[in-house]
């Protein structure tokens, strides 16, 4: 891949990962330019373009059309980390994502316009030499979607089991969220993510099953039964409360998987959009997930024409492309197959494996 055509150039690929994060970044830079405006005051949805409708008074008026903003910038710092290191590294990735508040690390143009206040707080632990296990926000009401927002990456690297990957997902988040609620969002959400990779049939149905067999076999009890606590709490938001838009990472999690019941890439972008107030991070989370789904020739051109940043990203896509796609695990002790022996969590892998070829 790659040419000066950009985004463009990524016509014809059909690597699933590739969409992934290229989905992500174009729901972000989508959303950029109606965020911070209610759902009454979005414009109609055939409207909802990288460039708003004339006299839309956009929150960011400095920025170009097509420019990702913290949520591309922060899962590409995460991405760029997985890849260059071969492991999730902590110290790693918290590095870098200092490096982008900095010095605009991963940031188009280098322009750090949009950072949130709870990963802005954690960040200046971390400068102050704390800990990126400590420098998280632990309360109840740090549960902003700013882990959540950055996580895809580590789904479609992972080679290991769904528990190996909840675990890392879990420490992704905490340099700057570090209360269990985010951590079960970004765990969920990973799950889902390989879901979308392997086709299943219900990725939210299955994530959340296979979400509790991971935690019923936590190893430390005490924190199980507070995951599995903050499981509850999320299946019974996800149930029970109507889908905002907001910057809550429940309400981010529900709101993208509401606007994913399109049936195209421009559909769930549009979607996401329409509900509002935190735009850019809502329809990141949900566009990542509808790359994974539709693949990059799903994504409108128009859209892949308009991003911008091809330069940060061309070669980590390829390093990535070049990676051996995640496999479900059957037999093995962390297994797909069962966690420590448990019975599979209702999929046929033999199936869910010929119904991906199939589809490629
Ligand atoms: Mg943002």
């Amino acid at each position: 891949m790659g040419n000066d055509n950009g985004f463009l150039s990524l016509a014809g690929c059909d690597d699933e990962r590739v969409g992934g994060i290229v989905g992500l970044l174009v729901g972000d830079a989508l959303g950029v330019s109606f965020e911070f405006h209610n759902a009454a005051s979005i414009p109609a949805r055939e409207l909802i373009e990288m460039t708003p409708p004339p006299g839309f008074q956009t929150a960011h008026s400095g920025v170009s059309p097509g420019t990702w903003s913290d949520d591309g910038s922060q899962a590409i710092c995460l991405l760029a980390s997985l890849l260059q290191c071969g492991r999730f590294s902590l110290s790693d990735f918290a590095q870098r994502l200092l490096q982008w508040a900095d010095e605009g690390y991963m940031a188009v143009d280098g322009d750090v316009f949009d950072i949130g206040i709870q990963t802005s707080r954690a960040l200046q632990r971390l400068r102050e030499g704390k800990s990126p296990r400590e420098s998280g926000g632990s309360g109840e009401r740090d549960n902003g979607n700013g882990s959540l927002m950055r996580v895809l990456p580590l789904a479609l690297w992972h080679p290991g089991s769904d528990r190996a990957v909840v675990g890392a997902a879990h420490v992704q988040s905490l340099p700057t969220h570090a209360h269990p609620r985010s951590q079960v969002a970004c765990a969920i959400y990973s799950l889902v993510a390989r879901a979308y990779l392997w086709k299943l049939d219900d990725p939210w149905t299955w994530a959340d099953a296979r979400l509790q067999a991971v935690y019923e076999q936590w190893a430390d009890e005490a924190s199980a039964r507070t995951f599995l606590a903050e499981l509850d709490v999320l299946r019974q938001f996800l149930k029970t409360e109507t889908p905002r838009g907001t910057g809550y990472v429940l309400d981010t999690l529900l709101t993208a998987k509401t606007a994913l019941e399109e049936g195209t890439f421009q559909g769930v972008a549009r979607a996401a959009i329409q509900f509002g107030n935190d735009t850019d991070s809502t329809a990141a989370v949900a566009c990542g997930l509808a790359g994974l789904s539709f693949g990059i020739d799903g994504i409108p051109t128009r859209w892949l024409d308009q991003l911008r940043g091809f330069d940060l990203i061309e070669s980590l896509l390829d390093m990535l492309a070049k990676r051996p796609t995640p496999e479900p695990f059957e037999d093995d002790e962390w297994g797909g197959g069962g966690v420590d022996g448990m019975p599979s969590v209702l999929i046929d892998w033999s199936e869910a494996r010929e119904r991906r070829r199939r589809a490629r």
